[in-house]
Order: structure tokens, then C-alpha cells, then sequence
């Protein structure tokens, strides 16, 4: 007889093989809707996989080609919905996070609440203007600068508005957070240097207003631009992360061309170091897909970015429809289970706090706490399970004053430098 598999197995081979919907599911009532946002990652089906040590969150396509090959067909049995694996008939039960009420709702502007922003898991991803300059730049061969898996280039602006005024983006997040979340992400893509600018109004205004935890992903500063950071934090920024996907420089150069041509990988590197040293450990994180460069690269990827004491946002290879990767494979479950359990246990060794934030589960990826589930079961482990219990109470006052509004400690729109000219 076959095995179930574990929740975090489960989870890795979902995102690689995807799910297949059966007509007995109504998801238009159950689930929420579809939003191919942002990179093109969250465009499948939010699902939440039950499970002893913890329930996991995952974002499993369903709109790719590979998934309609998927051995996984979702199933409702009553009221109750079923992942059936035909090759050997297991069934697992799963829930399928239903849509939040906010999403039905306007702001104030009028704008519609689910344009401004989108749940990914339990946290808030805002993209916040007008997509991401390296679609529009030309290379020497005149294509489009554009990473090689993204999809931004036919979403911001379509599937999402592009101008988010600071009051949506302050009302979405009050409504988000009414309803548990405490983490808004914001995402800038590639503006020419001003990125760190442009975010800080919505840093400010969320934190002041709102109370939440914030995160900001955007390319890296120039060694120069680096009091940005600085800035930033005394506005309120509990997070950095920095993408450069691929750890091989030719991978990298490859596949993230207009990142190449503007800044280099070594930039993110830099920056990533700058920032790790001035925030609590696991503050920061490095971004990496998995499942398209060797994997040793891979693993080395999540070594750099442990043993700067940041933590490692590991995702899996999603060949996105419409993306220049679309035809792709993706990656071997069994490769990837290797390569998370490898992300477990570099967080174990080198301390980095995992699952201590409240309520902040990523779908997108899977996170170092979910990988728990796929470690042997022996001493370490329980060592490990008792430290981040203790973590997470003494964390637990340093976030819930982070989750009371508070006023900024700089100007949002006076950075305390002069603004560099525009790229
Ligand atoms: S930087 Fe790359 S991955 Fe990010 S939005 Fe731009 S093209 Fe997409």
C-alpha cells in the first residue's frame, strides 16, 4: 500500500504537478477568485492543507498545461472537498480558504477594494504602480528586458489598477487587517532608482495608520542610495526582500536580463548584506526559484542568504502562462523536497527564526516552517520545535507594538537627502 504523503509533500508536488478541478466543485461560491496578479504566481487556487504540526497554505495552479495533466483532481463531497490522487487513489482533505468579505467592497475613491490588493495566504501583496520598467526597455537585440517567468508586464494595469492612491492602499489594509491579516507586502518592480521613493508614502501611511507589519521588495539601491534603507525603517519598514531568482551568474544573466543590465547580481547581494546587518535576524529575506538552475546552486543560494542570518524565500519553478518560460517543465517533486529540506535545515543551523511573526503565511512559496514536516523526527527536531516556542513568545510583544499604528520617526515625502535625478 502507498504512503500518504505529508502536508509539506503534498505541498511540493501540488506545485509541481498542479490540480485538476472536478465538476462537482463550486468555487465560484467557495473559493476566491482567480487574480493572476503581480509576477503571475498567485494565479492558481488558493488551498489550505491540514495538518498535525501545523496547516500549510499554498497557491496550486490549475491553469498551466502541466496541470491538466495533474494526477491531483479536487473533488467536493458535500460540503467538504477532496484532493483525489488517481495513481494510487489516496484522497486528502483540504479547505479551501474562502474569498475575503473586503474583497466585494470600494474604497472611498470608489476604487474597487480587490484592485488595489490581493491576499496571497493570510498576507497583503500591493504592487503599487505602474508595472515594471524592464517590460517596456529594449536589450541590444531589441527584445524586452522583462525576468524570463513573469508575467507582471500583462497584469498590473489590467488584472490590477495601476495608480494606487495612498488612501486605497490605507483603507484596503484597515479592511485586510479587520479581518486578521497583519503583514502588507509591497512589491515596485523596476522604476529606475526610485523605487525606495516612491514606497516610503505607503510604508508611512500604513504603519501610521493601520498598524501592520510591512514589507518592501524593490530593487537594490546603488551603495550610494543606501540611507534609503535607513529611511525607510525610520518610517516603519519591518522587511526587506531581495529577488535576483537564480544564484548562478550566467542563470541569472540569462533569465533576469533587464536585472543584469541595470544593476548586476551583485547588487542584490550587497544590498541584502546591508540591510540583514542593521535589522533582527531573519528580518531580511533572499528570493530564489527553485527547479531551474542545478540544484547546488540552488542550495548554495540558501547557504549565502542563512549564513547572513536573512531568511530564504524559496520558490518553486511555476512556468506561468503567458510567460517566456511557459513551455518549461516544471521541476521534479522529488528534487524539490530535497532542496527544502536542505532550506529547513540551513534556518535550524544557523538560527534563523522561523513561523515566529503572527499570521503570516506565504502561499506562494514553502516556508521553512513548513519544511518542519519533512525532518526526521529525532532529537534535533524536538530541540528545534522548543526553541522557536520560546522565540515566539518573547517576539510576541515586539509584534503586537509593531501592529499599533504608530507615527513615522522621518518624513515620507521629504526624503533627509537630496532626491538623486531621475534615471
Ligand atoms: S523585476 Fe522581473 S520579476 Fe520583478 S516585475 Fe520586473 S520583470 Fe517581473
Amino acid at each position: 500500500m502507498v504512503a500518504p504523503l505529508n502536508p509539506c509533500e503534498l505541498e511540493i508536488d501540488l506545485f509541481c504537478r498542479g490540480v485538476r478541478i472536478d465538476r462537482s466543485c463550486s468555487l465560484e461560491e467557495d473559493a476566491r477568485v482567480f487574480r493572476r496578479t503581480r509576477a503571475g504566481l498567485g494565479s492558481g487556487l488558493e488551498l489550505v492543507l491540514p495538518g498535525g504540526l501545523k496547516d500549510i497554505w499554498m497557491n496550486a495552479p490549475v491553469e498551466e498545461d502541466f496541470a491538466q495533466a495533474s494526477p491531483y483532481r479536487l473533488v467536493k463531497e458535500g460540503a467538504r472537498y477532496l484532493l483525489l490522487d488517481e495513481r494510487n487513489s489516496l484522497r486528502y482533505p483540504v479547505r479551501i480558504p474562502p474569498e475575503p468579505a473586503w474583497y466585494e467592497r470600494r474604497t472611498t475613491l470608489g476604487t474597487p477594494m480587490q484592485d488595489v490588493g490581493v491576499l496571497q495566504g493570510t498576507y497583503l501583496g500591493i504592487y503599487i504602480s505602474n508595472s515594471c520598467g524592464y517590460w517596456w526597455m529594449r536589450g541590444e537585440g531589441r527584445e524586452a528586458l522583462n525576468c524570463a517567468f513573469c508575467t507582471t508586464g500583462y497584469n498590473v494595469g489590467v488584472n490590477e489598477r495601476v495608480d494606487k492612491a495612498v488612501e486605497d492602499v490605507v483603507e484596503v489594509a484597515a479592511a485586510a487587517k479587520a479581518e486578521g491579516c497583519t503583514f502588507t507586502h509591497f512589491n515596485t518592480g523596476f522604476h529606475g532608482g526610485r523605487d525606495l521613493e516612491m514606497v516610503a508614502p505607503y510604508v508611512a501611511a500604513v504603519k501610521e495608520r493601520v498598524g501592520q507589519l510591512v514589507g518592501v521588495q524593490a530593487l537594490p539601491a546603488r551603495p550610494a542610495d543606501y540611507w534609503k534603507y535607513d529611511w525607510l525603517l525610520d518610517l516603519g519598514a519591518n522587511h526587506f526582500s531581495f529577488c535576483w531568482e537564480f544564484q548562478h551568474p550566467d542563470w541569472f544573466a540569462r533569465l533576469c536580463p533587464g536585472k543584469r543590465a541595470t544593476l548586476g547580481q551583485d547588487a542584490f547581494f550587497r544590498a541584502l548584506e546591508y540591510c540583514q546587518r542593521k535589522m533582527p535576524k531573519g528580518a531580511c529575506s533572499g528570493e530564489i526559484i527553485a527547479g531551474v538552475e542545478p540544484i547546488e546552486w540552488t542550495l548554495r543560494a540558501i547557504d549565502y542568504i542563512t549564513d547572513l542570518g536573512a531568511f530564504p524565500t524559496v520558490c518553486i519553478f511555476r512556468p506561468c502562462i503567458g510567460s517566456d518560460m511557459e513551455h518549461v517543465p516544471s521541476p521534479r517533486s522529488e528534487d524539490m523536497i530535497g532542496v527544502m529540506r536542505h532550506m529547513y535545515e540551513a534556518c535550524r543551523r544557523k538560527g534563523i527564526p522561523i513561523g515566529a511573526a503572527p499570521n503570516i503565511e506565504v502561499s506562494l512559496i514553502v516556508q521553512p516552517d513548513d519544511a518542519r514536516y519533512l525532518a526526521p523526527r529525532d532529537l534535533r527536531f524536538w530541540a528545534q520545535e522548543a526553541r522557536s516556542w520560546v522565540v515566539r513568545r518573547l517576539a510576541a510583544p515586539v509584534f503586537a507594538r509593531e501592529l499599533r499604528p504608530r507615527a513615522p520617526k522621518a518624513d515620507p515625502l521629504h526624503p533627509p537627502r537630496p532626491r538623486p535625478a531621475a534615471a
